[in-house]
């Protein structure tokens, strides 16, 4: 394990203590900007075949195919309605590949990340597109190359957002667009269950953090906020209690006033790479 970098707005305030996972080990809250992050991240050589390995992603790959399929093409179909079509797309942290697949039969041009050695093998293997390994900023990909970047429930897991945020405004074609998905610490049942873990009412106190491969931990405010600081804009954000698939009449009910009001667990941001300052690197046609 090592440490965590810390936040980049922070001023030198004391972090508030959230909770702790082990000694010398918590989870801490920056008092400038309130995002909460543990303070030690595994190295990423560490992580790639004790956390990622095959068994990781075993309920991922035993779920339903045509479920998983549904959500994708609605995932994609929801990328597209903002670059106007397929084109050239960068899923970071592709896990098993169900993502480019559908991305393939809908015409784009996908490339996979992963930091699982097994995952990037496995989807280059079987989908004969590049597949990278490793944490995207020690990759050398191409500037300016992609008109969709996702991230689908990557950022909670990596050593620090803001620099991999930051690769991403690099990567991303200028009128391109970035997906990020996360679960959602500002989520109405997060709050709850917050409140009771702070209390002592539950028995596994703290256990919707998911500690053991979660690092980063967003609301929607935290989110924007990490964005901006990393080079990209935000165009809009929003947050379902169940993002499409078969929906019970309750959830079918309640979701729409979930999503406007960012009370749903998934967390979606929509983002453009910011306008850089002129004569910041700009190049002038
Ligand atoms: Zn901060």
């Amino acid at each position: 394990m090592t440490s965590a970098r810390k936040c980049r707005c922070r001023k030198g305030a004391p972090l508030k203590r959230v909770f702790s996972i082990a000694p010398g080990n918590d989870v801490v809250e920056c008092p400038d900007c309130g995002i909460q992050y543990a303070q030690l991240v595994p190295e990423p050589g560490e992580a790639d075949e004790s956390i990622y390995g095959y068994e990781y992603f075993r309920p991922e790959l035993e779920q339903k195919v045509e479920r998983r399929r549904l959500v994708f093409s609605a995932l994609l179909a929801e990328v597209e309605s903002f670059t106007g079509g397929p084109g050239r797309l960068l899923d970071v942290g592709a896990g098993d590949g169900a993502l480019v697949r559908v991305a393939l039969e809908r015409g784009w041009s996908p490339e996979a990340t992963d930091i699982s050695s097994v995952m990037a093998r496995h989807v280059g293997e079987n989908l004969g597109i590049p597949a990278h390994h490793g944490p995207l900023e020690e990759l050398s990909l191409e500037s300016d190359r992609y008109d969709a970047v996702v991230l689908n429930h990557v950022l909670e897991h990596v050593s620090d957002p803001f620099t991999t945020l930051e690769t991403v405004a690099r990567l991303v074609r200028e009128r391109g667009v970035v997906r990020v998905e996360v679960p959602n610490l500002g989520s109405l049942s997060s709050r709850w269950k917050s409140f009771q873990s702070r209390y002592r009412l539950k028995r596994n106190p703290w256990k919707h953090y998911a500690t053991g491969h979660h690092y980063w931990y967003f609301t929607p405010r935290t989110l924007v906020h990490t964005m901006e600081t990393s080079g990209l804009s935000v165009l809009s954000t929003r947050a379902p209690a169940q993002q499409w698939g078969e929906m019970s009449p309750w959830i079918r009910l309640v979701n729409p006033i979930f999503d406007r009001w960012r009370w749903g667990g998934h967390l979606v941001a929509y983002g453009r790479r910011a306008v850089r300052p002129r004569g910041a690197g700009q190049n002038s046609v």
